[in-house]
């Protein structure tokens, strides 16, 4: 008998509140080793809510635990320096620095390290040729997809454990968001986990293990993408 994979990230009845407001609602998911999960969900379901509350910016009840440990609440940068990293919505890019200063940003913690820096410009740049040649442009002037792939670079330069993606797929073109998702790919083939936010369900689909459905707060399905009865059912969630 194989051992059941080993769970990297896992929330156990995960709650948030925004004041009265309840956004989310006892949320139990979890992300293995080697899979890339995806929560999919219509507007204002909680998905963001759910990638705070598990960095522990929300107001919340529950657990987010990290290789079976709760990861630290209210403290973001404690939660980074376990590996636990966000690509924001809207990316978060410094738009008047450059593509260069923006990365060094993601490597902050390395301080003097300059091998270890190298290695990960390395990674982000063979992964990314675009950014390696507008190295000294400013974020603000790329593309929108340039800027996202600016965003999961700045993550990578890092050194993530986890990457936690919102949204990636915003106002990107059809075309520029398989270029994305396939980079995506190819982390998770490398041993990354990642969990994607997203409301676009079809990219999303195409690449995850597993795919949680959220609708008012509440994990409403767990999906096997393969599975092709279960694209129905997601039809089901998101226009009913
Ligand atoms: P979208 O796809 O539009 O980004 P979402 O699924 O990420 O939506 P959330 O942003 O998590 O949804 O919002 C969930 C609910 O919580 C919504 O009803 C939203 O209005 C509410 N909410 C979010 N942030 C706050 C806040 N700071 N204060 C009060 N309510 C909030």
């Amino acid at each position: 008998m194989t051992a059941a994979p080993a769970r990297i990230l896992e929330t156990q009845a995960l709650t948030a509140r925004y004041g009265h407001v309840q956004a989310l609602s006892a949320a139990d998911i979890h992300v293995c080793a080697g899979e890339l999960v995806a929560v999919l969900g219509p507007n204002g379901a909680g998905k963001s809510t759910l990638l705070r509350a598990i960095l522990g910016l929300a107001s919340t009840t529950g657990t987010a635990s990290f290789h079976g440990t709760p990861l630290p609440r209210q403290d973001p940068v404690a939660v980074s320096s376990r590996g636990v990293v966000l690509v924001p919505e809207g990316r978060g890019i410094f738009g008047p620095m450059t593509v260069s200063e923006n990365l060094q940003l993601g490597a902050y913690r390395l301080r003097s390290d300059k091998a270890e820096y190298e290695r990960r410009l390395t990674r982000v740049l063979a992964l990314f040729p675009r950014l390696g040649e507008r190295l000294s442009q400013t974020a603000g002037s790329m593309s929108g997809g340039e800027q996202q792939m600016l965003a999961i670079g700045r993550a990578l330069m890092s050194d993530p454990k986890i990457l936690l993606l919102d949204e990636p797929s915003l106002g990107l073109a059809p075309r520029v968001i398989a270029e994305i998702m396939e980079k995506l790919a190819l982390l998770r083939d490398e041993g990354l986990p990642i969990l994607l936010v997203e409301q676009k369900a079809p990219a999303a689909l195409k690449l995850a293990q597993r795919a949680y459905v959220l609708v008012l707060g509440r994990i409403v399905a767990c999906l096997d993408p393969r599975d092709l009865s279960s694209h129905d059912d997601l039809a089901k969630y998101y226009f009913h």
